[in-house]
């Protein structure tokens, strides 16, 4: 099932081939003034409201999906957490252009952003400091459908809700992560969920990214150092997780800058993409850090 939030807030089911979205708000106690209850509802009580859906997909009100407004298929998230350099090729490029070979998850761990970075796979990304070099790291995501804690790799199958694309937004520099990675608009994901019943095996799914039509990436998660249940093992080792977290499982190699006017197209196997235009933030009111600007 593919699972999307749009318009006003509306929650669709989407057949992407036959370029269709089925409002089914009515059989899942959606209320699309409280998209971010309702979603939390949607996901802990899915097994019930399922058999539902699955009828309300056969009556309820069809849009044509090119026609509709996309929002971020996860309306809020209480915590995102995000793989460092997970692949890799991806640690020899980042050797390569910054001259220090960055440590990897099995040194690191996760890292946090801020789930007010989120946005969805319609709206802009939009750069704080254009005189900052900003990358791109397309990446697979996922959301969290039960409380876990300390759950292994081999168990992680059972807890995950569903999979999306996932652009993790990226300021380099000597900054932490954390500050870097949250900025307004720094986490579009999408274009739907895709729910984990559709994912047989989602550590082995071919992965790209343009920037105007210029392919940059192009990955496959099987070449991820820790895979998707591995990343879950480890953010949940004695720490919970809850439904409707989020979990951001690293980029592969191929990374690079976004300027205003680009446009990111991502995509993933069995799950879809959506293209993003970028943007300056309103610069009015901010001043740009003095260190690591784009050297010219
Ligand atoms: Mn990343």
């Amino acid at each position: 099932m593919k699972i999307a939030i749009f318009n006003d807030q509306q929650l669709g089911i989407v057949f992407p081939e036959e370029n269709r979205i089925v409002d089914v708000s009515n059989a899942a106690n959606w209320d699309s003034k409280n998209p971010e209850a309702s979603f939390q509802n949607l996901i802990e009580m899915f097994d019930d409201l399922k058999p539902l859906i699955e009828n309300e997909m056969m009556r309820g009100k069809a849009f044509k999906l090119s026609e509709v407004y996309l929002r971020s298929p996860v309306p809020r998230t209480r915590k995102i957490w995000a793989a460092p350099v997970n692949y890799k090729k991806h640690q020899e490029e980042m050797n390569k252009q910054f001259n220090n070979a960055p440590l990897t998850i099995e040194d690191l761990a996760l890292f946090l952003k801020s789930p007010d970075s989120l946005s969805g796979p319609m709206d802009p990304i939009k750069l704080p400091f254009t005189n900052r070099r900003t990358d791109h790291e397309a990446e697979l995501g996922y959301v969290v459908g039960k409380k876990a804690k300390n759950v292994k790799a081999e168990d992680a199958k059972d807890y995950i809700f569903g999979y999306f694309a996932l652009l993790d937004i990226s300021i380099r520099g000597n900054e932490e992560r954390t500050w870097r990675k949250s900025f307004d608009t720094f986490t579009p994901i999408g274009p739907w969920i895709v729910t984990a019943d559709e994912i047989e095996d989602p550590n082995h799914l071919s992965m790209k990214l343009w920037v105007n039509d210029e392919l940059r990436q192009d990955g496959n998660t099987k070449h991820l150092i820790y895979d998707c249940y591995k990343c879950f093992e480890v953010a949940c080792n004695n720490m919970q997780l809850n439904p409707g977290d989020i979990i951001a499982t690293g980029t592969p190699e191929g990374v690079g800058p976004l300027m205003p006017g680009d446009t990111v197209k991502i995509e993933i196997e069995k799950i879809g993409g959506f293209t993003v235009k970028v943007e300056a933030a309103d610069q009015e009111k901010s001043e740009n850090p003095k260190q690591h600007t784009i050297k010219k």
